[in-house]
């Protein structure tokens, strides 16, 4: 639509809209031309890995060394090894509801069933302990993906609830948790994001973290992540990664090397800057009658309750039977780009991001509530 000349405002997009530092971009220039063109080693540079162990046990005090430390292609690809390393063909992988897409999609790309645990906006997306236990003792899954902060809800777990959570995890000792915190800085309202080694370092032996530079740092192209786990699951993800793409891209781990060397002021102002959009738009969206937005906790998605909406009708007499029929609409109505809530195991809901710039929200909200205030 926008290059048939149509005016969309997108607010689909899942990165920030900043450039990547400069200091991290000349540091990936000289690596090119001092010739880091070759190869690296397969799991990432060790110096690289060094320094993603002693940022990791820096910040939250639990002891993590480059043996536990794996580099791949972006968060996306350390997901992926893992189903590929984890799953036998039918095995199952626990994944709570809404989901980030690629959780269910790399599952069965390894062969295995993924099996989904839902959760609503009532208790905030978040797991419940008993309905998490249920789940455990009936489908026996080889891992539990969590997701804090979450895309696509923007909820993040507190301390006491992970401590519930891993109370019940401790019940299940053959389960491995998957726990990705690909926006574990992107965090709003003085919130402290919480690791699973502070709350429950005697379960360290089967949790993996897995996370990544393209959200901190506005490193989405560079397609740079990394797994933190026991050495014994480094190594097998390690064979997989070795005999799929081999090392990610040399120069972008010396950028990656860069971005740590960063002072925390870099990611806040940026976080300062998602801050103030993720206000305006729940104060936006809560304002349109029929509409019920969460405060995200962190991530730069929110996640509006829609249901109101579905079984109206459009102006021209169509019936909205559910949030895909309400995304189509707004999109032609209202040149507005939103992605539908079912396609992350969430429906009668909608994503909307705001790493987008001020203008564009300024623009685009209200052009959804008159859409929607025309919906009878
Ligand atoms: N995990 C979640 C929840 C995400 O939203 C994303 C990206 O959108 C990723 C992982 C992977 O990001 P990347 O592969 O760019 O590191």
């Amino acid at each position: 639509m926008t290059r048939a000349g149509r005016d969309v405002v997108n607010f689909g997009v899942g990165e920030p809209d900043f450039d990547t530092p400069a200091h991290i971009v000349d540091a990936a220039k000289r690596a090119l031309d001092q010739g880091q063109t070759r190869y690296s080693a397969v799991g990432g540079l060790p110096e690289l890995r060094e320094a993603i162990a002693l940022r990791y046990q820096r910040r939250y005090g639990i002891r993590t060394t480059s043996a536990n430390v794996m580099v791949s292609v972006g968060g996306k690809h350390v997901l992926f090894n893992l189903a590929m390393a984890l799953l036998d063909a039918g095995e199952r992988v626990l994944i709570p509801t809404p989901y980030w897409l690629s959780y269910p999609a790399q599952v069965h790309l390894a062969g295995g069933v993924p099996i989904f645990l839902e959760t609503t906006q009532a208790q905030h997306f978040k797991v419940r302990p008993e309905a998490l236990d249920a789940a455990l003792t009936k489908h026996r899954p080889v891992y539990l993906i969590l997701n804090s902060p979450a895309n696509p809800t923007g909820m993040a777990y507190a301390r006491d609830e992970l401590e519930a959570i891993f109370e019940v995890m401790r019940r299940h000792p053959d389960v491995l948790i998957v726990w990705d915190a690909i926006y574990e800085r992107l965090v709003y309202d003085g919130f402290c994001h919480v690791e699973p080694g502070q709350v429950a370092p005697d379960l360290a032996a089967r949790t993996v973290i897995t996370s990544g530079f393209s959200k901190t740092y506005a490193m989405t192209g560079w397609r740079l992540g990394y797994a933190i786990a026991p050495t014994e699951l480094i190594e097998a993800l390690t064979i997989v990664q070795g005999h799929s793409t081999s090392n990610a891209t040399t120069f972008a781990q010396v950028g990656g090397l860069a971005a740590l060397s960063l002072s925390e002021e870099t990611t806040a102002d940026m976080v300062a800057v998602f801050d103030k959009r993720r206000l305006r738009m729940v104060e936006l969206l809560n304002a349109i009658d029929g509409v019920d937005c969460l405060k995200p906790m962190g991530a730069f998605y929110v996640f509006p309750d829609i249901r109101a909406f579905i079984g109206r009708h459009t102006p021209n007499g169509t019936r909205i039977n559910s949030d895909v029929d309400l995304a189509e609409y707004l999109l032609e109505d209202a040149g507005v780009a939103v992605l539908p809530g079912s396609v992350f195991g969430g429906p009668g809901h909608l994503r909307l991001s705001f790493a987008l710039a001020n203008e564009d929200i300024e623009r685009g909200l209200p052009r959804m509530a008159a859409a929607l205030a025309k919906v009878v």
